[in-house]
């Protein structure tokens, strides 16, 4: 069935999934919080991608680096001076926008200058969102003429009408760094600035000697953290597709140079089969590269893994692959050797990197989407959400049919007790079994047993499946052993091939 984001949204607020952040203060934009069963999801994405990039294989360690870093981290990464958008403001309305962003954005500019063949004058230059201070510069052409000397520039206006009120009073693009900043110490000045993370990569980069020594790595090998990073985007958008804050789960995967492709080919059909093995439809998946002007300076190629969102095909993963760029930079800022000694053929070099680069709050966010269902049963609605038993925030709900007797209250008391051992199972009287069931659908919840009064007879339980709805009643002395087995934790992996 086609989602709306509304629909989601609604299902995340009404069930503690994600809430607005501060929201009884009247929120914060582009900040969400995980409510109780949001934070067991988003946890079980997080185990989930962990397991099978650091458990289960023997070639990736992960590690978990501080947010906080050394602030020259981020010069020699290129982060302070280039990790820009242009910012472009509306005077009207105050609306911010990326220049990039807005569909047909020009700015005019009066540029006091010299003009070869025209001499000294004053021009009139039109761009597109490009920043003018970076542009209109000697060699700039205007009506086919260069500039020989810019003396002044001067904004003008834009031709085009602000989105949000319709006014034509957008600013000229002005650069804006993502970067948030913060002091260490009492006093705020420049030398006290540090930066809250914009990625988990350099982390890595910067440990990797640290953790090719002391785990006696040879090449391949990669190193893998999640972990929060910080974006001040001026456009946030699609509820937790784009937070100022976010959760990032990367890994650089060091290989020798030559070895470089086929490593690229793996990661691209591991990660893509990855989304497939935990429950993503495949028609709502699809890989795409990049072409060569939206690659990364740093990057040699580059593939998304793109789900599709309900509005539109949007990024879930990038795998990129880096070169030896990082570990080059940071050899040339610290002179210390990063190089990689190879013991089989007495020769160093600099390992490239391949990538991939996923966001667990954006993952979390497709995983709802494309679990959410709605049916008619015997003439009722319900809402199900068809999770991956490993994602579903509760794996087992144990419900009295009858909350009144004593007897059977003890027992799914026990068996609840019994069932905690291995993952959340929960306890629910609250409302009729017709309406406990609803409310287990809706969170996803795999199984629920029901204990009535023939439990009391013949020792056994009815165990309802959430998907088909299919009930059995199996023996309560062997419940815990048969929900064990029928709550797949651990799913088979998955290996379709990848065409690249
Ligand atoms: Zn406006």
């Amino acid at each position: 069935m086609v989602v709306s984001l509304d629909t989601v949204i609604s299902l995340c607020k009404r069930r503690g999934i994600i809430f607005q952040s501060s929201e009884i203060y009247g929120g914060m934009a582009a900040c969400y919080d995980y409510g109780p069963l949001g934070a067991e999801i988003k946890r079980n994405v997080r185990n989930a991608w962990w397991r099978a990039m650091t458990q289960e294989r023997d070639d990736v360690d992960g590690i978990e680096c501080s947010i906080l870093m050394n602030p020259e981290v981020w010069r020699t990464s290129g982060h302070v001076e280039n990790f820009t958008d242009p910012l472009v403001d509306c005077k009207s309305c105050r609306a911010r926008f990326r220049a990039d962003h807005l569909d047909g954005y020009r700015a005019r500019y009066k540029v006091t200058g010299v003009v070869e063949g025209s001499g000294e004058g004053q021009y009139e230059v039109e761009l597109g969102p490009a920043i003018p201070g970076k542009v209109i510069l000697a060699g700039h052409k205007v009506d086919d003429r260069m500039f020989e000397r810019v003396d002044k520039i001067e904004y003008t206006g834009s031709p085009l009408a602000c989105p949000t009120c319709g006014n034509k009073a957008l600013t000229e693009p002005r650069l804006f760094n993502l970067l948030f900043r913060t002091h260490v110490g009492p006093i705020e000045d420049a030398a006290s600035t540090v930066f809250l993370r914009p990625e988990t990569a350099q982390g890595m980069f910067v440990n990797f000697e640290n953790c090719r020594g002391t785990m006696r790595r040879k090449l391949p090998f990669g190193l893998a953290q999640i972990g929060r990073s910080f974006r001040n985007e001026i456009t946030t958008k699609a509820f937790v597709f784009r937070t100022l804050e976010f959760e990032q789960m990367e890994m650089e995967y060091f290989c020798k140079p030559g070895t470089d492709e086929e490593h690229y080919r793996h990661w691209v059909a591991e990660r893509y089969n990855w989304y497939i093995r935990y429950g993503i439809k495949r028609e709502n998946l699809r890989l795409r590269q990049h072409d060569a002007d939206e690659l990364a300076h740093y990057s040699r190629m580059c593939h998304d893994v793109e789900y599709n969102f309900p509005m539109g095909w949007g990024e879930l993963e990038g795998i990129a692959h880096r070169g030896d760029y990082d570990l080059t930079k940071h050899m040339e800022a610290t002179h210390k050797d990063l190089q990689y000694f190879d013991p089989e053929t007495n020769t160093k070099y600099t390992p490239y990197v391949i990538e991939p680069a996923a966001g667990v709050d954006r993952t979390v966010m497709c995983f709802l989407i494309d679990a959410y269902d709605e049916e008619t049963v015997l003439d009722r609605q319900r809402v199900v959400l068809r999770l991956h038993p490993a994602l579903a925030p509760i794996k087992v709900a144990v419900l009295p049919l009858l909350k009144k007797r004593p007897e059977i209250v003890e027992i799914c008391h026990k068996l609840t007790g019994d069932l905690m051992r291995h993952w959340k199972a929960v306890y629910d009287d609250t409302a009729a079994i017709g309406k406990l069931y609803r409310r287990q659908d809706e969170v996803g919840t795999p199984f629920c047993v029901t204990v009535d009064v023939e439990s009391l007879e013949d020792g056994k339980a009815t165990v309802r499946e959430r998907d088909q709805m299919t009930q059995e009643r199996v023996e309560l002395d062997r419940m815990e052993e048969y929900l064990v087995e029928k709550v797949v934790m651990v799913p088979p992996k998955v290996e379709e091939p990848v065409a690249i």
